[in-house]
């Protein structure tokens, strides 16, 4: 196998110290129980699917896209795109299952008791969505992100709460709702911004993971976004800023002991693999993979290295 003598652009995290691009893995993907088996029905095209949609859909299911990026030297942007496009849930049998489950807070404990349906936050969300709460729609990656509306009740004035979410092959891994919600099972908010995802896909505003488009960036709109960044959240993060900045000119700080940097739009890496294979985790049993709760991304730290091909 030719070796590459250069290192990849630093957009990512390397997971382990003295990272070698030439570390191609052919084995599969771990077999990701993403069943598919969720259309939602809406999809009556004419025409037939284009092969570049056929494959990304299948490799978004299966595989972590750090896999996906390490095999390839270069993913072309639209193929990119559709990957990303694809690795949203597709089911909203799901969004059911784990929105039903919720049995704290005031949104469902009415509901179990008097058998009020409509109180259950995946009825609420459906509600929302049917009357075009959802707003601002933005997908970045693997990172999907809005606002959801909660008109104003003969109790309670209107509010609107900020939700995101993150997945990773066609599972939702980590919410947080301005309602407090950041638990495994969803609330009515998230639930509505979800299925405005699945059920109107095109109006969700698409971009590459964050690190794709810093990429492209000179040093100067570098430090134009660093520096807007810092100006309008000056108050929230202007310590962290100064803090890394510091870190970074260190030469001995922990910081600089790893190529790159975290990008919690990135999705999956290799190690997450098997962390949604069916048997594995708190889905062994279903044959059907859970979301992971609160795992992030930028979580990653320690990792196993991986196995070399052919060494
Ligand atoms: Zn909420």
């Amino acid at each position: 196998m030719a070796e590459r003598v250069q290192q990849p652009p630093a957009k990512r995290l390397c997971c382990r110290p003295g990272y070698n691009p030439t570390c191609r893995q052919g084995q599969r993907a771990g077999g990701a129980a993403c069943s598919g088996s969720g259309q939602t029905g809406s999809c009556k095209t004419q025409s037939p699917e284009s092969l570049l949609d056929i494959a990304a859909r299948k490799v978004a299911e299966k595989w972590p896209f750090q896999r996906v990026e390490e095999r390839f030297e270069r993913i072309p942007e639209p193929v990119q795109r559709r990957i990303v496009y694809w690795s949203f849930p597709r089911s909203e049998r799901e969004i059911c299952m784990y929105s039903s489950f919720n049995t704290g807070g005031e949104e469902s404990g009415a509901a179990g008791e008097n058998g009020d349906e409509s109180r259950l936050p995946f009825r609420r969300g459906v509600a929302l969505v049917e009357s075009g709460c959802v707003d601002n729609v933005l997908q970045v990656g693997f990172h999907l992100s809005g606002t959801v509306r909660e008109p104003a009740t003969a109790t309670e004035p209107e509010a609107s709460y900020s939700v995101s979410i993150s997945f990773d092959r066609c599972k939702i891994t980590a919410v947080t709702c301005g309602c407090g919600d950041r638990d495994i099972f969803y609330c009515a908010h998230v639930v509505a911004l979800s299925l405005q995802r699945i059920r109107r896909p095109q109006q969700a505003r698409l971009h590459l993971p964050i690190s794709e488009t810093l990429l492209q960036m000179s040093r100067d709109q570098l430090q134009k976004l660093v520096q807007y960044l810092i100006t309008v959240h000056h108050t929230e993060v202007l310590p962290t800023a100064q803090r890394l900045a510091d870190d970074i000119l260190s030469q001995n700080s922990q910081i600089n002991q790893v190529h790159g940097a975290p990008d919690p739009t990135a999705g999956a890496s290799v190690e997450d693999e098997k962390l949604l294979a069916p048997g594995r985790g708190t889905g062994a049993g279903t044959g059907e993979a859970l979301p992971l709760a609160r795992r992030l991304p930028w979580q990653r730290q320690a990792a196993q290295p991986p196995l070399r091909q052919g060494a």
